[in-house]
């Protein structure tokens, strides 16, 4: 995870004031145009990384980080909406998909916002491409339990970022300052720190 830079959408903000009569998310399926500003918004403040993985985004979709079955007042928030990958959607395995309709603020089992300023400082990476809790922090742990952010194919995909961090880190080192990131650049940048 690395912190999202959230910022204001102002043609959705101009477009809402406009559209007063469309109260839900799901009734922008009439307006595709707004739905692809978005998720364009989206995916440029998040440097076209998926805001829970950090993996470049693919096939994706616009993603509630409260979820709007529980939160209907904010189905329509900006401040709410990321983009997260879902090219597993149908297995459910990881990020947003995965999480679905759990409650962030779960008092059982909450979970990080990618929009904490410290929230990269909470995870720690191996060598083999596992994620786990900075100082067995909860928060992260359960984070990671919710998003499935140990499935076997994230995990995978790191260790090769990681093996590739190895082999040029100067090279890689200059990568993080990319605008669109590179896949995994958490990772980067956490072996780049440590
Ligand atoms: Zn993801």
């Amino acid at each position: 995870m690395r912190t999202i830079n959230k910022k204001d959408c102002n043609n959705y903000d101009v477009w809402k004031v406009k559209n007063k009569k469309v109260k839900t998310y799901h009734a922008l399926i009439e307006h595709p145009e707004i739905k692809a500003m978005l998720k364009n918004a989206l995916t440029e403040e998040q440097l076209g990384l998926c805001c829970y993985c950090c993996d470049v985004l693919r096939t994706s979709h616009i993603e509630h980080f409260k979820p709007q079955t529980l939160y209907p007042k904010l189905s329509l928030d900006y401040q709410n909406m990321h983009v997260s990958c879902s090219s597993d959607k149908l297995k459910k395995r990881h990020c947003g998909a995965k999480k679905d309709n759990h409650d962030p603020c779960d008092a059982e089992r909450a979970i990080i916002c990618p929009l904490n300023p410290n929230c990269s400082e909470l995870f720690e990476y191996d060598q083999l491409g596992y994620i786990s809790p900075a100082n067995d922090n909860k928060l992260a742990k359960d984070t990671i339990d919710v998003l499935g952010l140990n499935d076997p194919s994230l995990r995978s995909s790191r260790r090769a970022v990681i093996e590739a961090y190895y082999s040029c880190p100067e090279y890689w080192k200059e990568k993080i300052s990319d605008n669109p990131l590179p896949s995994f650049y958490n990772v980067i940048e956490y072996f780049a720190k440590n």
